[in-house]
């Protein structure tokens, strides 16, 4: 699984739950597919989680990347 408070690479926003994403990988039939971060756990609900649906791009600037990486709720369950 992959946190959003250390992941370095882009980060997009799932059309279907309005929730980050990041690419999970490009296969050679279907294109890119993307996958939600694992501080979304089933806190909110995306039908497709954890792959995340149709991607959109969003201009960061450096501050608002920081500011999502560091605040964005951490939903795991714990023990
Ligand atoms: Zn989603």
């Amino acid at each position: 699984m992959t946190s959003i408070r250390t992941y370095e690479g882009e980060i997009r926003i799932c059309t279907r739950c309005g929730q980050p994403a990041f690419l999970g990988g490009i296969s050679e039939r279907t294109g890119e597919w993307w996958l939600h971060f694992t501080e979304q756990y089933d806190g909110v609900h995306c039908n497709r989680f954890p792959l995340a649906g149709p991607v959109r791009k969003i201009p960061w600037d450096f501050k608002s990347r920081q500011h999502v990486k560091e605040r964005y709720p951490d939903l795991r369950p714990r023990r």
